[in-house]
């Protein structure tokens, strides 16, 4: 796809189209294949060389691909797994459609302007759109919330002594 600089490109299997949306968004080249049959993934990855992300233990262990196992059932546990297994894409990583898995590109608040719910408009300056769907993207709570998370990740904690708040819940329809 000629947007070699976003890390290891992915394909998530039929478990984790969640997660899909969600590593869009943060910048991964995240495919997915809502095919349940394991053939079927083994050669849509092979055919991208695509690193296959998925729960089912049986397929991680194909010897014909590149897998990664994930282990939890959480969004937000999954998510620190796969950033810390592959670290964030390059920045800076453009974030790609949750629906698409295509780059987005900005636009200017005008032209998000009738698109957008008046109160976003007037309360946002960073629009994107999909260029394949149209979508239009705002960095709104839930995209501040994952960042925020992220970022935590990357810091040295301050307080050795201090836990984490648990992390607010993360919705994928942002
Ligand atoms: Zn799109």
């Amino acid at each position: 796809m000629g947007d070699s600089a976003a890390g290891p490109p992915l394909l998530l299997d039929a478990m984790l189209g969640r997660l899909a949306r969600w590593l869009r968004l943060i910048g991964y080249d995240a495919a997915y294949i809502a095919d349940t049959d394991d053939l079927e993934v083994v050669r849509a990855a092979r055919a991208e060389s695509r690193l296959v992300l998925t729960r089912d233990r049986n397929l991680a262990a194909r010897r014909a691909i590149d897998a990664l196992l994930i282990e939890s059932q959480t969004l937000d546990e999954q998510i620190e797994q796969v950033v810390g297994a592959l670290g964030l894409p390059p920045r800076p990583a453009r974030p790609r459609c949750g629906v698409c898995n295509v780059p987005l590109e900005g636009i200017s608040p005008e032209a998000a302007r009738s698109r957008v719910p008046p109160y976003v408009w007037r309360t946002e300056t960073d629009f994107s759109e999909c260029p394949a769907c149209r979508r239009v993207y705002w960095p709104g709570t839930h995209w501040q919330s994952i960042q925020a998370r992220l970022a935590r990740r990357t810091q040295p904690e301050t307080d050795a002594g201090a836990k984490y708040p648990p992390p607010p819940a993360a919705s994928p329809s942002a």
